[in-house]
This record gives structure tokens, C-alpha cells and sequence, in this order.
């Protein structure tokens, strides 16, 4: 699906069915398309809010869920002290409101369809949305491909969807966590205490049978760029790497 293509979803209005507080900052909004549409894992969708005034505020965010026949996606927004949308999401919204919003979109950070090489997922913050989506639709199908993730956050509470990404680890030996915890030290033996580098992505790459053929990295524009750096130096491909950006 190419990102020109995906622009032409129309919008539709959903209803928030669920909140979930995930993190001190993070909240998830389970959402009931009335268009249920099929995603790949990856993909974002555009949200729009219309105040009474008509003034209008757009902004994406991935899409957590799996893909699945579900018609509710899941989101997970991240609260920014001074920001616009996300402060209406963590302090207005409720269940019951209807949200507008289009998608699925996006057509170069997606989970690739029949995958059997490893893959490497680097994250920070919500940045994790769309490679949990990735985890989930790998378990989903049962695929085998080893994967990594590489998760960098300030403290372990503030570790997105921790629980079951710990779960998944402990069912699946082909799937690795790595927490990189920059601000206490970590609780396992595994995890990082600093922000990721190369010497730590190549200790990542080194718990996968062989190379990567796919890396995925997602976060704020400095997280990509380090995170992206990093897998660089850790001898990685630049051709194999995609980035997602939300901003910041
Ligand atoms: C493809 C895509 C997918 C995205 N998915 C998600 C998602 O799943 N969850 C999520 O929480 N966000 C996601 N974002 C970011 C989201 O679109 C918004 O930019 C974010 O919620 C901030 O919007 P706001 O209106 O609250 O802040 P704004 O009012 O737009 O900005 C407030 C301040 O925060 C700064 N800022 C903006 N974005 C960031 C950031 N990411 N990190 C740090 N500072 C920032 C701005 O420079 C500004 O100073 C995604 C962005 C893109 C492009």
C-alpha cells in the first residue's frame, strides 16, 4: 500500500470503549472503528479533533492492536506536559466520546508478510506502539522468525505493555527482551542500565542466531537518530534499518 493510496482512507468516527492507564504517562484508548478496516502491523492511523469553533487538530498514532477481525483498535498516547492533542486524550476523553479518525496509513514500516529471517525492533517510549503491533502479529501467526526488542526507557515502570512482553518472552524462546533502564539500575541480568549505543545493539544482534534482515526503530526524531546510529555501528546494514519518527 503506498502512503499516497493510504491518504485517500475516509474518515470515520469511533467510539472509545476502554481506557487503560499503561505507564505514569502512557494511556491506552481501545476504539470501535464503524469502518472496521484490516491494518498491517506498522501502520498508523489520523486522528482529528473539531472544536466547537471549527478549529481543527490532526495528529497519528500507531496502531498497537494486532491486526485481527476485531473492528476495536487499540492506541497508546503518550502524555506531553505541554502538548495539544495527547493533553485532551489523558485529561478530557472518556468512554463513551467518538473520535474521528482514517487510516489505516503508512507503506514503508511494516512488518514484513512471510517473514522467517531475524528481525531487530528498537524502541523508546510509545515509541514501542507499532513494534508491539509487530510482536503481536508475529504471535498471532505463529511465526518462528527470531526477534529482538530493545526497548530504552527512564525507569521500569515506565516500560510500555512490560507484562506481557515479559510473558511473551518466557513462552517463546525465539523472542528477546532487552530493557535499556537509563534512570535505576535493572532488575535482570539482560537489560541495559544506560541509553542505547552501538556496543549495546551489537550485544542485541549477538543473542540472534545471525544478522538481522529487518530492523525497525521507533521513537522521538533524537531517539531514531541514536537508536539508528547505534545499529550503524553495531555493523547493521543501512538498507535493512526503517524508521518511524513522531516528532519532538
Ligand atoms: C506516524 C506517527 C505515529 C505516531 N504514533 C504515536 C503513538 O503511538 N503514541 C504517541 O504518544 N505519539 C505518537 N505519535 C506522535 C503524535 O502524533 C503527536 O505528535 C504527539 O501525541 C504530540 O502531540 P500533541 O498535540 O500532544 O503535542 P504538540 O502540541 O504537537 O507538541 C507539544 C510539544 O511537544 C513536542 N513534541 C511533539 N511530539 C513529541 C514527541 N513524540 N516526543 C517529545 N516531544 C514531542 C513538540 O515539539 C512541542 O514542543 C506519532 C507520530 C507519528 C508521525
Amino acid at each position: 500500500m503506498t502512503e499516497g493510496g493510504a491518504r485517500s482512507a475516509p474518515w470515520q468516527t469511533c467510539a472509545i470503549v476502554e481506557i487503560i492507564q499503561q505507564t505514569p504517562s502512557i494511556k491506552s484508548y481501545f476504539l470501535r472503528l464503524s469502518e472496521p478496516f484490516a491494518h498491517i502491523a506498522g501502520q498508523h492511523v489520523d486522528v482529528r479533533l473539531t472544536a466547537p469553533d471549527g478549529y481543527v487538530a490532526m495528529r497519528s498514532y500507531s496502531i498497537a492492536s494486532s491486526p485481527s477481525a476485531s473492528n476495536v483498535i487499540e492506541l497508546a498516547i503518550e502524555r506531553l506536559p505541554d502538548g495539544e492533542v495527547s493533553l485532551f486524550f489523558h485529561d478530557i476523553a472518556a468512554v463513551g466520546d467518538e473520535i474521528e479518525l482514517r487510516g489505516p496509513l503508512g507503506g514503508h514500516f511494516l512488518w514484513p508478510e512471510r517473514v522467517t529471517a531475524p528481525v531487530l525492533l528498537i524502541g523508546a517510549g510509545a515509541g514501542v506502539v507499532p513494534l508491539m503491533a509487530m510482536v503481536r502479529q508475529r504471535r498471532a501467526l505463529a511465526q518462528t522468525a527470531p526477534t529482538a526488542l530493545l526497548l530504552s526507557s527512564r525507569t521500569r515502570r515506565d516500560v510500555l505493555f512490560a507484562d506481557e512482553l515479559l510473558s511473551l518472552e518466557m513462552a517463546d524462546p525465539k523472542f528477546t527482551l532487552a530493557l535499556a533502564i537509563t534512570r535505576e539500575p535493572p532488575e535482570r541480568a539482560c537489560d541495559f542500565a544506560r541509553r542505547i549505543d552501538g556496543a549495546m545493539v551489537a550485544k542485541l544482534v549477538a543473542r540472534l542466531p545471525r544478522m538481522p534482515a529487518h530492523v525497525f526503530v521507533c521513537g522521538s526524531n533524537h531517539f531514531v537518530n541514536i537508536a539508528a546510529d547505534g545499529a550503524l555501528m553495531a555493523g547493521l546494514e543501512a538498507a535493512v534499518i526503517k524508521t518511524e519518527r513522531y516528532g519532538g
